[in-house]
């Protein structure tokens, strides 16, 4: 998964392959209707016959694998399509489809954090004030995973998801009352106060005989939402 880096949100992971007709509407954050096959955003016109088995996937995990002729066909569409296509951040592309459901008095589609730090260059180092600030609120313990970096991380929000101050292994009801309190303080004093705080029971890292690693399943045992409610599943 690649990376763009946008003017109003930073560094955002993941993005958007879109038809130029679609890149317009971003761009004017009024995006209406259009056709998705994973990360591909395509309008009408440009939609391939060959992609319609798949329009609606929500992600291009279908792409990767053995391949049925329906897929490798879609992949052939998407290599014909290519030269034409542009790249936007997915935020942005989120935020323009608020744009178009408010312009056309809909509910919107997605829960917009729209007063949340986010990791562009006015905010981010706001960001690592916090960070630095909840570093050395409490000792914490290592990750297990980089042993340089601390088991509590802070990271700047985006569109579609608040700023979120995460950490593992604060299990005491009253030990995460006291961070809560103290993220809540300084948020109160930003501008763009939304955020949330995540405890995660611990981290649950797997190494494989042939040395790859990933995170596992990893429960959540509290989120505490600060001046937003949670996103909806
Ligand atoms: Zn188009
Ligand atoms: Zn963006």
């Amino acid at each position: 998964m690649g990376a763009i880096r946008c003017t109003p949100h930073g560094l955002v992971i993941g993005l958007r392959e879109v038809c130029p007709h679609v890149a317009q509407q971003v761009q004017a954050l009024r995006l209406g209707p259009h056709h998705q096959i994973g990360q591909w955003l395509l309008c009408d016109a440009c939609m391939d016959a060959r992609l319609a088995p798949f329009d609606g996937e929500k992600t291009s995990s279908f792409l990767y694998g053995k391949k049925t002729p329906e897929q490798e066909a879609a992949w052939e569409a998407y290599h014909d399509l290519h030269p034409t296509l542009d790249v936007v951040c997915p935020e942005c592309t989120a935020a323009a489809m608020n744009g178009y459901a408010r312009h056309a008095g809909l509910p919107d589609p997605w829960p917009s954090y729209e007063h949340t730090l986010t990791n562009n260059e006015h905010d981010y180092p706001i960001v690592e004030q916090l960070r630095e600030l909840v570093e050395a609120f409490r000792p914490w313990r290592l990750s297990i995973v980089d042993p340089r970096y601390s088991s509590c991380t802070v990271q700047g929000g985006a569109y579609t998801h608040p700023l979120e101050v995460q950490c593992y292994y604060v299990v005491q009801t009253g030990e995460q009352d006291a961070l809560v309190a103290f993220v809540r303080k300084f948020l109160a004093g930003q501008a763009k106060n939304q955020g949330v705080v995540r405890f995660l029971d611990a981290e649950n890292w797997i190494v494989k005989p042939n040395g790859s690693a990933h995170r596992g399943p990893e429960a959540v045992v509290r989120e505490v939402y600060l001046n937003c409610s949670a996103p909806r599943p």
